[in-house]
């Protein structure tokens, strides 16, 4: 595989990427929501098809702001697929056994075997970006990390993972939007944390360091999908979309018997 960048590899203005954009969809939410439910069977088919195999491994990435989107995703994207093949990882703020390791520890123990796809919620990104806007790190630890996730990423293809990652873009007044449900709303209530507002009022630092993630890390064994996110309906469906296309590539079959079948005689 050679060391290449592909497309997003150009400078990225997150600014000016309308978040509210539905590009490659005429029409609406109603017609968005129908498309998504035959999209589940589709991708429910081919999940079937990867764990029968059991030959490929799939790994999502999730990235966003806070309310951007990411439970959302894996709650209506995957639903249907079987939860045997299927598995999520958060990755939150680390535990003291997991800063006593290199940062790529936690990750590489959660990444997906044969037949299996593995969501990731949040991922080793984080460390590029909450460690960078926070100074967790000093700036020559992070920066030199840019190259590590792409040689990690690539062992990682060149072993037989396909990898996705998207950046689910909301903008600010739906973040403001979303967090005002959160606090208001009973049931959405539990997801709200005063300290996602410190977060919020580093928007401009987050989006350097995501525009950074996006030019540094986008590469053809690991690509970048910026989605916008703002509507609910058109971001589960782009995702969807780009996950079955990945799988047809795959061109996968279900195993042929090392047996005769006509031989076999069930009494
Ligand atoms: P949530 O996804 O809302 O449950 O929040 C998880 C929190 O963990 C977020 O605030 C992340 O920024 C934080 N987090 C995840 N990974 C890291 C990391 N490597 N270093 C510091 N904080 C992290
Ligand atoms: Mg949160």
């Amino acid at each position: 595989m050679k060391k290449q960048r592909t497309e997003t590899a150009q400078k990225i203005h997150l600014a000016k990427i309308d978040a509210n954009a539905t590009p490659d969809f005429d029409g609406g939410k109603r017609e968005g929501g129908e498309e998504l439910q035959r999209l589940n069977k589709k991708l429910e088919a081919l999940q079937e098809l990867l764990y029968a195999e059991h030959k490929h491994r799939v790994l999502v990435v999730l990235q966003a702001m806070d309310t951007g989107g990411k439970d959302g995703v894996i709650r209506h994207v995957f639903e249907g697929v079987n939860p045997q093949g299927v598995r999520v990882a958060s990755f939150k703020v680390p535990t003291t056994e997991e800063l006593d390791h290199d940062y790529l520890w936690r990750v590489h123990k959660q990444v997906p075997g044969k037949g299996e796809i593995v969501i990731f919620n949040r991922s080793h990104y984080e460390d590029v970006l909450v460690v960078r806007v926070h100074e967790l790190v000093p700036e020559e630890v992070w920066a030199r990390r840019f190259d590590q996730i792409n040689h990690f990423e690539r062992m990682l293809a060149e072993e037989g993972v396909t990898i996705l990652k998207f950046y689910l873009h909301i903008d600010q007044e739906e973040q403001k939007a979303r967090l005002e449900a959160r606090r208001d709303d009973p049931q959405k209530r539990w997801k709200f944390k005063p300290g996602d507002l410190k977060e919020r009022a580093l928007w401009d630092h987050y989006m350097q360091a995501y525009e950074a993630v996006l030019e540094k890390t986008h590469t053809s064994w690991a690509p970048w999908h910026v989605v916008p996110a703002n509507k609910k309906w058109y971001r589960n469906l782009v995702i969807a979309r780009i996950i079955i296309e990945a799988l047809e590539k795959l061109n996968m079959a279900f195993p042929e018997a090392d047996f005769d079948p006509g031989t076999i005689e069930i009494v």
